[in-house]
């Protein structure tokens, strides 16, 4: 991507962010769905934006996309969580694994927003371990037929078509990668409402139920499933941490502007040095952040570069295992400084910090838990694969 058009899609998302921020804010007050991220994104063009110009995207590369997700996330998780979705699990691996024809069907009209996208791998019996899951699929003529739930899925609710995960029923250890359409007869979903945090965001569940998919729909080789739901998430991880940088500026941003307003003790806030001791730490954990999402956006653009070369895949994977586990951990930290500089009124969903902490949280669980991107970066020290210890 050229520097001209990463200013002109960072100016985009600019102008999203402004737009979104008074919507979301009451959206977020009322409980209810945000409505308006879809028609806006469309209006600035900003829902294929890892996606080639040949398909109708923004073509920016990772390090770009990471600064994008860091300013559309000061506006809320729940308003990035449905860009790393419908972009980062939901057209990264059809860009990345699917076919021609795949490509064609599906990226031009994701990215002009007539359709959404989501990424199914989670059920209710198989979260950490995704090879514990149960759904399967079957070839029938000219067919693969599939059955099981998934839980917990980001957009899952609006999504026309799922990126989803199943064992072959008949090979029980090799798992595939489908593009499923939702409006496929059997495919039923249900939004989860009771969360702690995200009430404008979608998260559903939903049933396969003898859903039928066209042969074509398989994504990569039959069997690769498994490596296509990890490189995903090399890209879901970048997203999940640069969006976790954004809360941590806003969260500055906040303390910042109310420390130097709000009096006690007859001067400004910001002047007693135990509060300046939070501010410290959120800058310190803002620089900190920052320079391990850049690495790893660096790392992933670097490996994309050369997708052959495991080495750099390698040193991608564990980029973003520790960018994710470091700055969803600082975010939350950092939320929680900002609630506490903002005193009384930080406890609340009026104010910025408040609905910061509700929200970040779910980063320190989806795409791996802290639990699991710590295996995964021992293994990486130590060598083998994170999987083999969960046995
Ligand atoms: C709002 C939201 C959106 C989500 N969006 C998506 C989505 O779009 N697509 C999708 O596929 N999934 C999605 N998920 C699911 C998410 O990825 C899982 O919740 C997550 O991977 C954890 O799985 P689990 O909830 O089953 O917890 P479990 O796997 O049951 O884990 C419970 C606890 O045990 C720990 N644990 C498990 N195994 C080990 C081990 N070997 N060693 C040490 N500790 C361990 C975990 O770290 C955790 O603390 C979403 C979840 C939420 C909450």
């Amino acid at each position: 991507m050229t520097n001209d058009d990463a200013r002109r899609l960072l100016d985009d998302v600019e102008a999203f962010c402004q737009e979104i921020r008074p919507i979301e804010e009451l959206c977020y007050l009322e409980h209810r769905p945000n409505d308006q991220i879809i028609p806006l994104a469309r209006k600035y063009d900003i829902l294929g934006m890892i996606v080639p110009k040949e398909y109708g995207g923004r073509g920016a590369d990772t390090v770009t996309y990471a600064k994008t997700l860091a300013r559309i996330n000061r506006e809320g998780t729940g308003v990035r969580t449905f860009f790393s979705g419908h972009t980062s699990i939901g057209e990264y691996p059809i860009l990345t694994w699917g076919s021609d024809l795949l490509k064609q069907k599906y990226l031009p009209a994701a990215c002009r927003g007539d359709i959404i996208l989501a990424f199914g791998l989670t059920e209710p019996d198989a979260g950490s371990n995704p090879l514990e899951m149960t759904s399967t699929y079957q070839r029938r003529g000219d067919r693969y037929v599939l059955n099981g739930v998934k839980y917990l899925i980001s957009n899952g609710g609006i999504a026309n078509a799922v990126i989803c995960f199943a064992y072959n029923s008949e090979s029980p250890r090799r798992v595939s990668a489908f593009v499923v359409d939702t409006h496929a007869p059997g495919f039923v979903k249900e939004d989860l409402l009771a969360k702690m945090g995200m009430p404008t965001a979608n998260t559903a569940m939903f049933e396969m139920n003898q859903v039928e998919v066209p042969l074509d729909h398989l994504l990569g080789e039959e069997g690769n499933g498994f490596r296509i739901a990890m490189g995903t998430l090399v890209s879901g991880r970048i997203s999940v941490a640069a969006g976790c940088l954004g809360v941590i500026e806003d969260c500055l941003a906040e303390v910042v502007s109310y420390a130097t307003q709000r009096q006690q003790h007859g001067k400004p806030i910001g002047k007693h040095q135990l509060v300046q001791e939070h501010i410290a730490l959120i800058e310190q954990h803002r620089a900190a952040a920052e320079a391990m999402v850049l690495r790893a956006a660096r790392a992933k653009d670097a490996s994309s570069a050369d997708p052959t070369n495991a080495e750099l895949a390698r040193q991608a994977d564990l980029a973003a295992a520790q960018a994710k586990l470091f700055a969803s951990n600082a975010a939350w930290d950092a939320a929680d400084r900002a609630v506490q500089v903002f005193g009384g009124r930080g406890w609340s969903t009026l104010y910025r910090p408040g609905r910061h902490l509700q929200d970040v949280r779910v980063c320190r669980i989806y795409e791996g838990t802290d639990e699991i991107l710590k295996l995964k970066i021992a293994a990486h020290v130590l060598g083998g694969k994170e999987w083999e210890s969960f046995k």
